[in-house]
């Protein structure tokens, strides 16, 4: 795994362990290049997901991208980091499970809806607002930049 502070790729695992219930492993690495520590995730993957945008294009399901928007609509809420992984997996499962493997990117905003509607309404509001924006540009990077911490700023 290359280091994403040097770009080293002999980097050392000092330490697995099952999270998220046994969901997904996890591993502590070490860079020995550069000093810089940072953590990975193992976990099933069913299906190799493809998003297809508004536009038609196509683009490979990226599970941080989606993680990404969930932890910033979530900022300071009092909503367990093990909770909040659970749902992404929850997310990705039933994404996995749909019986396709093209998915329309709106499907997937209405299910991050629906899943943070259940666990917090303020992160729920927060992401509705900026999707409801993005609904026709409909590009989740932008999105993301929309989401971000400044944008929540005056609350
Ligand atoms: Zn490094």
């Amino acid at each position: 795994m290359r280091c994403p502070f040097c770009g080293n790729i002999d980097t050392q695992v000092k330490d697995s362990r099952p999270a998220e219930d046994h969901v997904s492993i996890r591993r502590r690495r070490f860079c020995p290049s550069c000093g810089g520590r940072f953590t990975t995730y193992e976990r099933v993957q069913l299906r190799d997901l493809v998003v297809i945008k508004s536009s038609g294009k196509r683009e490979d399901f990226d599970r941080s991208k989606l993680e990404r928007s969930v932890r910033i609509a979530l900022q300071k809420r009092p909503v367990d980091p093990e909770r909040i992984d659970q749902m992404i997996s929850g997310m990705v499962r039933r994404l996995e499970s749909m019986g396709e493997t093209d998915i329309p990117s709106k499907v997937i905003g209405e299910i991050v809806m629906e899943s943070l509607a259940r666990i917090d309404t303020v992160g729920y509001v927060r992401f509705a607002s900026v999707y409801k924006n993005f609904h026709s540009a409909d590009d989740f990077d932008k999105f993301v930049a929309e989401l971000r911490p400044t944008a929540l700023r005056g609350e």
